[in-house]
């Protein structure tokens, strides 16, 4: 070939790796791989293996040992143990292991990287440059924060015993995710690596013995989905992070709902790759190659929706065309190659059943002229366009590198194009005007949103995505909180247990679910009886106040509403007299509340100063009728006065506390790598549900509202089912303060009902839950139809008096979602 040839083709030769040290590894482990429990490689209790296979060319690479009960049993038992002395272990000395794991995955870099190629399939350029660069940065990063924890964590403690289930996809790096944080905040981690690849874990067992890490604290139990299910149901777990499909996200959510297990869940995606016509179309042409052809396109966050404005589609599609002609699909170990191998057969069917699904439903796929290797387990880029939005490749992840083109015309159609999926993990916005990007990027419900760039990832930004993308963040001190119980959680559940808390000063106990009691659900007959044997509010005039005989409505889209059902509900008080009646809500009043709520989206949209001053009139218009307030509380919940009142005072100061947050829960900006910004911009998470316990009733419910709408959010709350009165005579209060109507929402009846109903509503968002165990397992079970994010207010219940308890920062954290915005600069 002469070299104006060269120059014409621009192709060269093989430039392969090599794999000798890897083989030598292999050679010196085989025939199987053991687990690593203890800080001892052992051979599972019941000698059961299967292959690792090499994706480039379909052979056995080493068997892989399928942990069973017993060797989880071990494992959990063994990081129990050592998280007596790893979580007491000074922050500087945990600094020091993980300083020295970043050190060791440095210094055998190569190995790993190598070795990853030929377990999942990737080109080892991006094993070598990307994944395993990005463990060790990792390590560091959070051997900063194990220094740190005592000055910027301080009285917090870990969470426990994590268990942590990865994917496939980026074996090493997912491993890095989750363990470093967990190492970093004292707990400590039982892992199971996908079944496809669990090579480079067990490597790193030998380098974090190299480091010296102490016995317990990292166990590694390798296994199919039947270990990870084993781990998820291990009553020693204290907590669950998981990256993998939003199906067995869903499968977990549900076995861990009720269990008191921390859980995040990083899930899968469909992310959009918006284009405008004023892009750097020969940017965006590799933007795509990076979006959906690194790692064969086997990435949660692949940006597979290519949104294209009109006007330049065609050039653009012709552009990328030419580009994907000059692709390499081969050997992962042959550094000229830009995509590997599909991780193993089952994923290549299914990515070939939906493109043969795209086709069928009427799309135009194009894949370049020349043809993949047939060794082992490749598929060529593909392009497809004609694609109808609501279409099974438009909606789908397909996990593979396939990408759906479809084209916009303004600027709102592009976001509601991007917004079009159940999914919000991650999007990318290109434009020459940033004014403009950065807009979308705010519009486009996602947890990162890339400008001009795309998967950018770090240490010190968290990810993490929206709707059924999952909750959680992993990295930067977002997903710190992952791994960490708040001081006064901490501080014991013994203190603060259900049992030794005073509902109120007068000591009752809290009322029991409905259902249950037959006092707060009595029929309309028995309330009457309860008039007919004299005791009339009429004839019990309360602390010399006047008597409580009306009957609140509830309260949707700022008008009062009478409920669905037709039916009331009788509120007594503690000493059987009759107090008054609220509506027994159903289905239908949450119905008309959440789309009531959804209405006033807009409320997410005005300044956090206008928010503010809200807050602060609803105080000011609640202390102008606090002696009303403060008789009906005592009324009600049959407390002396002096305690009502100090009551009211609470929530005074709760609502001026979230005035005050309003506009002072700040963002940051991530110090990346990248030459640029990364915003992290805390969003409000949407419509939230808020079910509320019996204690303090009127200070309760402010302590879940009033932060819940201080950051943006609309709500649908329960109030206390046995002492509603307190939590309806706010809305007299929210008409007289300039609340946006359908902002706050209240519907009564009993709570279990209710809150199943919020949980199980796909248009809810978020629920936080302030009752009894059983309640918290429902609401945690049914959230998981739309994967929402929820809250248990109930481990242990909360006395919202202790401002440690029922205010501050994690209220704010739970309220929000973080959106990190990538902007790079320059020229
Ligand atoms: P899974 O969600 O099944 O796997 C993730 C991890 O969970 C693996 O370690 C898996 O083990 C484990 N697991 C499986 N079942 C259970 C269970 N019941 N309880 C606890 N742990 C379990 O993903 P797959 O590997 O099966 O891939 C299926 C699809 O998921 C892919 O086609 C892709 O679309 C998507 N996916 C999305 C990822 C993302 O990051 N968004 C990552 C990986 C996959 P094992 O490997 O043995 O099955």
């Amino acid at each position: 070939m002469s070299v104006a040839e060269i120059f014409q083709s621009m192709a060269y030769g093989p430039a392969p790796e090599s794999a000798a040290p890897a083989q030598e590894w292999l050679e010196a482990h085989a025939p199987a791989l053991p687990l690593f429990i203890n800080n001892r490689m052992v051979t599972p209790r019941e000698a059961t293996y299967f292959d690792s296979v090499n994706p480039a060319t379909g052979q056995p690479l080493i068997k892989v040992a399928q942990a069973g009960t017993a060797d989880v049993e071990d494992a959990v038992r063994a990081a129990r143990e050592a998280l007596k002395d790893w979580k007491r272990t000074p922050g500087h000395l945990r600094a020091r292991y993980l300083y020295g794991l970043a050190r060791q995955v440095q210094k055998h870099a190569r190995l790993l990287a190598v070795l990853e190629s030929m377990d999942n399939g990737k080109p080892i350029r991006e094993s070598r440059d990307i994944d395993i660069p990005l463990v060790a940065r990792h390590f560091y990063h959070h051997a900063g924060w194990a220094q740190l924890m005592d000055e910027e964590f301080p009285g917090h403690e870990p969470v426990g015993v994590v268990g942590a289930i990865i994917p496939w996809n980026f074996p090493l790096l997912m491993l890095a995710w989750k363990v470093a944080p967990a190492l970093a905040t004292g707990n400590t981690v039982v892992l199971k690596p996908a079944e496809f690849t669990s090579l480079t874990a067990i490597l790193f067992c030998e380098l974090a013995q190299r480091a010296g890490l102490p016995p317990g604290v990292l166990n590694v139990v390798t296994g199919d989905g039947q270990t990870g299910a084993l781990l998820v149901e291990h009553p020693g777990v204290d907590k669950i992070a998981f990256t993998g499909s939003t199906e067995v996200g869903r499968l977990i959510r549900r076995a861990t709902a009720g269990s008191g297990k921390r859980l995040s869940l990083e899930l899968g995606g469909k992310s959009p790759f918006v284009v405008f016509d004023d892009a750097d179309l020969d940017s965006v042409v590799e933007g795509v190659v990076d979006a959906i052809w690194f790692n064969q396109g086997q990435v949660c966050c692949a940006g597979s929706r290519l949104l294209v404005q009109e006007g330049v589609a065609p050039r653009l599609l012709e552009r990328l065309r030419a580009r994907m002609e000059h692709l390499r699909v081969g050997d992962p170990l042959d550094k000229a190659i830009d995509i590997g191998a599909i991780v193993a057969p089952v994923q290549l069917e299914k990515i070939r059943r939906l493109v043969e699904q795209g086709r069928a439903e009427g799309a135009t796929p194009w894949q370049p002229s020349w043809a993949c290797p047939t060794d082992g387990y490749f598929f060529p880029p593909t392009l497809f366009t004609d694609v109808a939005p609501a279409s099974t490749i438009a909606q789908v992840e397909i996990f593979g590198p396939v990408i759906a083109a479809m084209t916009f015309r303004t600027k709102s159609e592009a976001v509601a194009l991007a917004n079009n999926t159940p999914y919000g993990l991650a999007a990318s916005v290109w434009s020459e005007n940033i004014n403009m990007a950065l807009d979308v990027a705010r519009a486009i419900k996602a947890g990162t949103v890339w400008i001009n760039s795309t998967n950018l990832f770090d240490a010190a930004s968290g990810f993490g995505g929206y709707r059924e993308s999952g909750f959680g963040r992993e990295g930067g001190r977002e997903g710190l909180h992952e791994y960490l119980r708040e001081p006064w959680e901490a501080q014991g559940t013994e203190a603060a247990g259900s049992e030794t808390l005073p509902l109120a000063a007068n000591g009752h106990g809290e009322a029991p679910s409905s259902g249950v009691d037959a006092t707060a659900t009595a029929p309309l007959a028995e309330a009457d009886g309860a008039r007919g044997n004299g005791h009339s509010s009429d004839e019990l005039p309360p602390l010399g106040l006047p008597a409580i005989d009306r009957t609140p409505k509830m309260f949707i889209g700022g008008k009062q509403a009478r409920p669905d059902s037709g039916y009331s509900r009788t509120v007594l008080a503690p000493d059987g007299r009759y107090l008054g009646e609220v509506g027994e809500g159903n289905r239908k009043d949450i119905r008309n509340a959440v789309e009531a709520a959804h209405a006033a989206s807009g409320w997410a949209t005005a300044t956090a100063h206008n928010r503010a001053q809200i807050l602060y009139y609803i105080a000011e218009n609640l202390s102008t009728r606090g002696q009303e307030f403060a008789a009906r509380l005592a009324t009600m919940t049959g407390q002396p006065l002096a305690e009502a009142e100090r009551e009211l005072e609470a929530t005074i100061e709760r609502l001026f506390c979230y005035g005050g947050w309003a506009d002072k829960y700040d963002g940051s900006v991530h110090a990346t790598p990248l030459r640029g910004l990364t915003i992290a911009a805390h969003e409000p998470i949407g419509v939230m549900g808020l079910i509320c316990d019996d204690r303090q009733p009127l200070l309760g419910f402010v302590s879940l509202v009033a932060p819940a709408i201080a950051m943006g959010n609309t709500v649908v709350a329960v109030p206390s089912e046995r002492y509603p009165l307190a939590a309806t005579d706010l809305y007299q209060v929210f008409e007289t303060s300039d609340l946006p109507p359908g902002v706050v929402n209240i519907v009564t009846g009993a709570r279990e009902t209710l809150a199943r109903v919020l949980a199980e509503h796909d248009d809810v968002d978020a629920v936080w839950y302030a009752g009894p165990d059983s309640g918290a397992r429902q609401v945690e079970l049914a959230s998981a139809g739309n994967m929402k994010r929820t809250w248990m207010l109930n481990r242990p219940p909360r006395d919202w008096r202790d401002p440690a308890q029922g205010q501050g920062r994690s209220f704010l954290r739970e309220a929000t979602q973080v959106k990190n915005i990538w902007v790079p600069y320059g020229d």
